[in-house]
C-alpha cells in the first residue's frame, strides 16, 4: 500500500497524514524512498554550519522556550564581539564552509548595527569564504536588507506552526507574537534575495497529524529554500510544561520528526534540510540518522564553552564541547558511518535557491 502512495507524483494532504501515521515497516519504506530521492537530487554531501548561539537575551515570551523573557531562573549572557569572531575564525580554520549566528530576539538600532558590523568582519576574516546563516527573529525589512548587504547569505525563521490556532496556544496572542507577521517576514526575506528557511516543532501539545501535514504543504506553497525542524522538548520553567503528561512519548516525537524530514525531502527534493540539534538531545546520533534519511546540513555547536549551557531552550540540550578539532574529526566519522560525506570548504548553498535565482535572471533578461 505505502509504495503506491510513495510513487505518486503529487502527495495529497490525506496521503501525507497516512504516512505520518504509518507503522514501523512502512516507515522504513518511507526512509528508503527519501534517501533515494536525496541521493539522486542533491547527493550525499553534508554541509557544516558552525553554530554560534551568541546571546540568550530575548524580548519574546514564547510558552515553550527556556530563554523566554519571563524566565528569571537562569543567567543571561551576551558574547563579546571578539568571542564571536574567534568562534567564526575557528570555523574558517576547520574549513567548515559556513557558520550560523543565532540568539534570542532583540530589535533595536544598536542591535541591527552590531550584527551588521559582525557580518562584515566575519566575511573579511574568511576572505569572503564563509557562508553565513542568521536566525535572529522578526525584524523590519530595512534591517533584513542591511544584514543582507553586510554579508548574510541565509535566514532561518521557524514558523513553529502553520496553524494560527495552534500558534496562539503556544505563544501569547499580542502584537509581539503575531502569526501573520512571522509569515510576512519569510516572504520579505525571500523577496530580498536571502536563501530563506523556516520550520516547525514536532510533537507540540495540541498539535495534530493534520497540522503537521499542513506545515509541510505550507513550506511547499511558500517555496522555501531550506528548513530546520526538530522535536518539541519540554522545559520545566515554561508554561507548556503543564501539558507534559499529554505529550507523545519522546521516542515517538523523534520518529515523527524523522518522518517529517523524509516527507519534506520527497515534497521538495532540492532544498537544504538541517538535522536539528534537538534530535541529538533525544538520541546521541539523532542528527546523523536525520542525515541518512533526507537532511543534508548539520550545525556543530561552536559557542564558547562557558556560555553554551545557558542557551537552554529545552531540557537535556547536548552539552558536548563541539568546538575542537577532535570533535570535527569525530563527527566526520559518525556522518560517514550513516552513509554521508562532509563537504569541507563548501558553503553548501541550497540547490533550490540557485535554480530560483537562475529563473529570475532568465525572466529579467
Ligand atoms: N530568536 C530567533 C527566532 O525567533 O527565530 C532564534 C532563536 S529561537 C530560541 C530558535 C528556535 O528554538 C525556535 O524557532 C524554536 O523552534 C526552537 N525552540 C525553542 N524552544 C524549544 C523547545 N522547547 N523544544 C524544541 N525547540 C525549541
Amino acid at each position: 500500500m505505502i509504495e503506491g502512495i510513495l510513487n505518486k507524483k503529487v502527495l495529497s494532504k490525506a496521503d501525507i497524514i497516512r504516512i505520518l501515521k504509518c507503522d514501523e515497516h512502512d516507515t522504513l519504506k518511507l526512509f528508503e524512498k527519501s534517501s533515494q530521492i536525496k541521493a539522486e537530487t542533491i547527493g550525499n554531501n553534508v554541509y557544516y554550519r558552525g553554530l554560534i548561539e551568541f546571546s540568550n537575551q530575548c524580548e519574546k515570551d514564547c510558552y515553550y522556550c527556556g530563554i523566554r523573557r519571563s524566565n528569571k531562573d537562569f543567567s543571561r549572557y551576551n558574547l563579546k564581539d571578539e568571542e564571536i569572531l574567534e568562534a567564526a575564525e575557528f570555523a574558517s580554520q576547520q574549513n567548515y564552509g559556513s557558520i550560523a549566528l543565532q540568539s534570542g530576539e532583540k530589535t533595536s538600532p544598536a542591535f541591527t548595527q552590531r550584527i551588521e558590523k559582525l557580518l562584515k568582519a566575519i566575511k573579511k576574516l574568511s576572505n569572503g569564504q564563509l557562508g553565513i546563516t542568521i536566525s535572529l527573529g522578526e525584524q523590519s525589512e530595512e534591517t533584513y536588507q542591511r544584514w543582507l548587504n553586510a554579508g548574510a547569505d541565509r535566514y532561518l525563521l521557524r514558523i513553529e506552526s502553520s496553524n494560527p490556532d495552534l500558534y496562539y496556544k503556544i505563544h501569547p496572542n499580542n502584537p509581539q507574537h503575531n502569526h501573520e507577521k512571522r509569515i510576512d517576514c519569510i516572504r520579505t526575506l525571500r523577496k530580498l534575495g536571502y536563501q530563506a528557511g523556516t520550520g516547525v516543532m514536532v510533537g507540540l501539545p495540541f498539535q495534530t497529524y493534520e497540522d503537521l501535514a499542513d506545515d509541510l504543504l505550507f513550506m511547499k506553497s511558500i517555496d522555501i529554500d531550506m528548513c530546520g525542524m526538530g522535536p518539541f522538548i519540554e522545559h520545566s520553567n515554561t508554561p507548556l510544561y503543564q501539558y507534559k503528561d499529554e505529550l507523545m512519548p519522546i521516542k515517538e516525537r523523534f520518529v515523527l520528526t524523522l518522518k517529517m524530514i523524509a516527507l519534506l525531502r520527497i515534497l521538495m527534493p532540492d532544498i537544504n534540510i538541517a538535522a536539528a540539534t534537538a534530535l541529538q538531545a533525544i538520541e546521541a546520533n539523532g542528527r546523523e540518522k536525520a542525515l541518512q534519511i533526507g537532511a543534508n546540513v548539520i550545525m556543530p555547536n561552536i559557542t564558547p564553552g562557558m556560555y553554551r549551557d545557558d542557551y537552554n531552550l529545552y531540557e537535556n540540550k547536548p552539552k558536548t564541547n563541539q568546538k575542537t578539532s577532535d570533535y570535527t574529526t569525530y563527527l566526520e566519522k559518525q556522518i560517514a558511518i550513516w552513509g554521508n560525506h562532509v563537504a569541507y570548504g563548501q558553503q553548501g548553498n541550497s540547490l533550490h535557491f540557485k535554480k530560483r535565482q537562475a529563473n529570475i535572471s532568465i525572466k529579467n533578461s
